[in-house]
């Protein structure tokens, strides 16, 4: 079906179809080349005006709010692939299964209100460690000063709980907190 646009043009009555995540609700201004402009609501809640074209194409298919979903997703990936689970004497397989667990559990201790700032400042706490360790020659890693898989206590996987530790401090604390 096609409505006639302001400017006279024909464009695509593109009115309650989905585009990802976002519906369009209505019909905005045309932009000045005549291009179709449509108002909708994202799944988030927020409302955005996207060109025709680019949801018909798929290059709008959010307010926004996915790539900065995608962009906290890749800030998590590279600052959980800094191998603080390397060491200790457990076999190959046993390490590899508790380093999956403990970014599992790292990820479900991430808010998702964190800031880009935040995400960064985070990753700059595994770089610090990862200097230090080259600097000392022992390995430093980052730790949670609330552990994130406490039994009586979790924290959260955030930048305040967050410190650069030589690596036998930390088991040695996390012995503690642990009990
Ligand atoms: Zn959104």
């Amino acid at each position: 079906m096609f409505i006639k646009g302001k400017l006279g043009r024909f464009a695509d009555d593109l009115l309650g179809r989905r585009f990802g995540r976002l519906v369009v609700v209505g019909r905005a201004s045309n932009l000045p080349g005549g291009h179709a402009r449509w108002r909708c609501i994202c799944d988030c809640g927020h409302k955005t005006v996207s060109m025709g074209r680019h949801l018909r194409t798929g290059r709008a298919q959010s307010c926004g709010c996915r790539a900065k979903e995608i962009a906290r997703a890749t800030a998590l990936k590279t600052f959980t692939t800094h191998g603080e689970c390397v060491g200790g004497k457990s076999t190959k397989a046993y390490q590899a299964a508790k380093c999956r667990q403990y970014q599992a559990s790292k990820l479900r201790r991430t808010p998702a209100w964190l800031t880009r700032a935040q995400l960064a400042e985070m990753e700059g706490q595994y770089h610090f460690a990862q200097v230090m360790g080259q600097i000392t020659g022992r390995q430093w890693s980052v730790d949670h000063v609330v552990p994130l898989q406490g039994r009586s206590v979790s924290g959260l996987h955030v930048p305040e709980n967050l410190q650069s530790i030589p690596a036998r401090d930390n088991s040695a604390k996390a012995n503690r907190w642990s009990e």
